[in-house]
């Protein structure tokens, strides 16, 4: 017998690409600059024609029309195959890691991967975090501290405050040492928030594993374009996200 539980993980899993292409236009319409609600029904950005039915599909319709519009073969936006999938592959892998975990424990980890994605491409595109997003983080952490039985409410408050203080401390020890930008004020927030929701304790741990991450990016990066590519600006963001969602699984699994 399957459980509503059950049901509801299934249906998840078949909305995540759904929801993905949604957030995907919302996103490509803030980066290109137009109004996010129109119009309702997709269009193509370069020769305006209606996206069929048919072809709204996710992940399937990228692969039938081989990425590209089917009128005037303009590509879409890496966006949309990066969020469909993104969204799909962080909900399944969510509930096999989590199997035999509750299932407020799956939703909310799914939940903190559909805010994750589409902040990491934000931040690429935009090379920013917005209030409108660390902001709600911060919130849902504390607020987590005290419903969820996970992180305590004085854990995931330490959690904001050490996040906060170790990466102000960085961003502007940094600045005033190399006289330019190294740590945005936008990381330091996401920081805090991301402490406020896994608690004091991961924080050295997530900061850690994405300054890992970031720094063998730019060694691989210097490797291949040269070490011109070493000193350009790279988005800190999709490094914190992806690293605090991994421990935060390893934490609660
Ligand atoms: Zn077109």
């Amino acid at each position: 017998m399957i459980s509503s539980g059950e049901i509801f993980l299934l249906l998840l899993i078949v909305s995540a690409p759904f929801f993905g292409s949604f957030i995907s236009t919302l996103l490509i319409r803030v980066e290109r600059k137009k109004p996010i609600l129109k119009p309702v029904f997709s269009t193509c950005s370069d020769c305006g024609h209606q996206i069929l039915l048919m072809h709204k599909i996710p992940i399937l319709s990228h692969l039938v029309l081989k990425g590209a519009c089917y009128r005037c073969k303009t590509p879409f936006s890496y966006t949309y195959i990066t969020l469909e999938t993104g969204f799909l592959l962080s909900s399944v892998i969510a509930i096999l890691v989590l199997f035999n975990e509750t299932f407020d424990k799956i939703v909310f980890t799914i939940f903190l991967a559909w805010i994750f994605l589409p902040l990491s491409i934000f931040d690429i595109q935009q090379q920013r975090l917005p209030d409108l997003a660390t902001i709600p983080i911060a919130c849902a952490g504390l607020l987590q501290g005290y419903l969820l039985p996970y992180v305590t409410f004085f854990d995931c408050l330490l959690g904001f405050i050490l996040g906060f203080v170790l990466s102000a401390a960085v961003s502007i020890l940094y600045s005033k040492i190399r006289r330019q930008t190294g740590l945005g004020w936008g990381d330091v927030k996401l920081i805090a928030a991301i402490g406020a929701l896994i608690g004091w304790q991961l924080v050295p741990w997530f900061i850690f594993l994405a300054s890992t991450a970031a720094m063998i990016y730019v060694i691989l990066q210097m490797i291949i374009y040269g070490k011109q590519a070493g000193k350009e600006r790279i988005p800190f963001g999709p490094f914190l996200c992806g690293s605090s969602w991994l421990v935060w699984i390893y934490s609660i699994s």
